[in-house]
This record gives C-alpha cells, sequence and structure tokens, in this order.
C-alpha cells in the first residue's frame, strides 16, 4: 500500500461515493458481476447438459500430431505441444502445469477433468498455434443439436492454443512481458468452458495479464458455478443447504458482497480491518476501496487504490477476503 493514508482523502473520496452510486447501474450485467458467460451466436455454452447449474466431465489431449479445425476462428492449425517445449519448459513441466490448470477449475466447480492420449478423441485439445500470433487463445464450438432450448448449447469441442514464438515461464516474477504457463492456462481454460471476459482485470477471466493472483477470484467462481454448480469438494451435508448454496453460487456479484469483507495482511491472516465502501468512477468501473480499522489509524477510514489490493476467496468461510500489504508505509 503506497498512499493515500491520510484522512482528507477519505473523506473527500467518500464524498464522490455518495455522489455516484445511486446513479450507477453498477450490476446491470454478467460483466459487472465480475464474470461474463461466453455468447456464441446469442447462446450461452458450457459442457455437457445444455443446462446452466450442471456439471461435466471433460476430456483433454495435447496435439499429438498437426491439426486443423476448419470451421475454428481461433487456434486453426494447432501443433504438437513439443513446439513449446524449446524454451526451456520441458514437456512433463508443461504436462504438470495444465494439470494444475484444469484442477483449478475442477476444485471450483462441478466440473472434472481427464487426459486422454489421442487428441482425436478429447473434447478439449491444447497445442502450439500453427501460425503463431498474440499469446495465446481459445476456440470453442457448440452441436448444433436443434433440440435444446433456454438459449443454452452443449459445447463440442474446444482448442487451447498457444503461441510457441514467444517466452513462457513456470511462476511470477513481476515480469509480465513473459507469461506464466498455469494463469495463461487457467485463463484460457475458462473460456473453453463457456466463459468471457468480464472486463480487463480483477478475476482471472479478466484480459490484461496479470501476477496479482494466482487463483480464481469471485467473479470466476460465480461464473463457472453458474455453469455447472457447485463441486462436490464443496457439499456440505444437511438438510436444504446444498440447495441454499447453488443458489448462493448463482447469484450475481454484489457490491455488499465486498462491504463488510475482512482485510487481512498478506504478510499474515491476522484481520487488519474491513472494507466500509467501494469508490467507482463515472464508468462504474471499482478504483478504490474504503477500509475502516486499518492498523494503528483507528477509527479513520483511508482509500487504497484497487489495483493495490488483491481479493482472494476465503472457501472455508465461503466469503471474499481483500489481502493488503500492510508492512509497507502504513503510518
Ligand atoms: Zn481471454
Amino acid at each position: 500500500m503506497r498512499t493515500n493514508t491520510n484522512s482528507r482523502l477519505a473523506i473527500r473520496t467518500f464524498a464522490i461515493v455518495a455522489l455516484l452510486l445511486p446513479t450507477l447501474p453498477l450490476l446491470a450485467n454478467d460483466g459487472e458481476d465480475g464474470y461474463r458467460l461466453l455468447e456464441l451466436d446469442g447462446y450461452k455454452v458450457k459442457w455437457g447438459e445444455p443446462q446452466l447449474g450442471v456439471g461435466a466431465s471433460v476430456s483433454y489431449a495435447f496435439a499429438d500430431e498437426t491439426l486443423r479445425f476448419d470451421d475454428a476462428r481461433n487456434c486453426r492449425d494447432l501443433e504438437p505441444i513439443r513446439a513449446l517445449s524449446g524454451q526451456d519448459i520441458p514437456k512433463e513441466v508443461l504436462i504438470r502445469e495444465t494439470a494444475s490448470a484444469f484442477a483449478v477449475w475442477e476444485r471450483a466447480a462441478g466440473l472434472s477433468f481427464h487426459r486422454v492420449s489421442n487428441a482425436r478423441d478429447a473434447d478439449i485439445v491444447i497445442g502450439a498455434q500453427g501460425k503463431p500470433r498474440g499469446r495465446a487463445f481459445a476456440n470453442v464450438s457448440y452441436a448444433s443439436d436443434p433440440e435444446v432450448g433456454a438459449g443454452v448449447r452443449a459445447i463440442e469441442q474446444a482448442q487451447v492454443c498457444l503461441n510457441p514464438e514467444h517466452q513462457w515461464k513456470v511462476g511470477f516474477d513481476g515480469n509480465k512481458d513473459v507469461y506464466d504457463i498455469r494463469y495463461t492456462l487457467i485463463h484460457e481454460i475458462g473460456h473453453a468452458i463457456g466463459l468471457d471476459h468480464p472486463g480487463p482485470s480483477g478475476q482471472v477471466m479478466g484480459f490484461r495479464y496479470t501476477e496479482s493472483f494466482a487463483e480464481l477470484q469471485p467473479g470466476d467462481l460465480y461464473g463457472v458455478r453458474r455453469l455447472y454448480g457447485r463441486g462436490t469438494d464443496d457439499v456440505v451435508p444437511g438438510d436444504g443447504f446444498d440447495t441454499l448454496l447453488a443458489e448462493k453460487a448463482t447469484d450475481a456479484f454484489h457490491a455488499n458482497d465486498f462491504i463488510g469483507s475482512s482485510v487481512i495482511s498478506t504478510t499474515g491472516e491476522d484481520k487488519i480491518g474491513s472494507i466500509r465502501n467501494l469508490i467507482i468512477d463515472p464508468n462504474g468501473t471499482i478504483v478504490a476501496v474504503v477500509i475502516g480499522g486499518f492498523l494503528g489509524i483507528g477509527e479513520k477510514e483511508i482509500a487504497l487504490p484497487w489495483d493495490r489490493v488483491e481479493m482472494a476467496w476465503d472457501a472455508d468461510k465461503d466469503e471474499t477476503v481483500i489481502r493488503v500489504d500492510a508492512d509497507e508505509d502504513a503510518s
């Protein structure tokens, strides 16, 4: 945390909040709830049954030969993944990172993934781009089954392709010019299972590469659970409780979910304050959070720029927590 620890600024920003909040259509669409479902030709798309909230089992494989997907918008030409391995990332590391990326989504929702050896049998095929461009892309094709309704269609096949001419790395090092392969794959797999970009940042599905977090963020979780329901890991026994959880999971992502969230230090699990309010700019973008009870400042409230906070999901408590670096410039 670098700035904005004086109370005058907090008071000023408070006034802005009071002015803007009532007039903003903050929760007008999916994107502003922290997620956006992919829509193709007006249909939401998902694996398994074409019904929101129903889980699915999905296979994946690495391209083992040159493959061409004539109808694909992205990833039309896929090359075997060994084309990527030359850049200090051995194939077994790539396999491990890919499995970890799938596991992130598997833990989050009613999804299970299994790797198969033959790409022609796989639902999701991962490979190197035959015609390198950008960094990474995903492509999703849905089944043209005429009998499904409700605006949802079943995904038939998806491809994820990485540019083999770019450098890739394993793990974050602060250099945002070289992408971490696992983070990139989590993002692209997100597309391959039916999620779109909710906006530039704040979620793994944001289109801007970040190293601010390595885990799914609340919007990502809401999005994938809306498509596939909650994962079995989360099932809590008890009368009606599962239903309650399922309903909660499909809720919109409200500002109310933030306000009152605990703020914890990145250096420990100590609660050092809570979110009192959000500061929204005229475009409806969150620019800062107002934190109260912060360290030694008593009842004073401070505004912390949005890009200085790290949102995380406390799965045990099923709530959002905000992490800040409390050691830096805390006075
Ligand atoms: Zn993307």
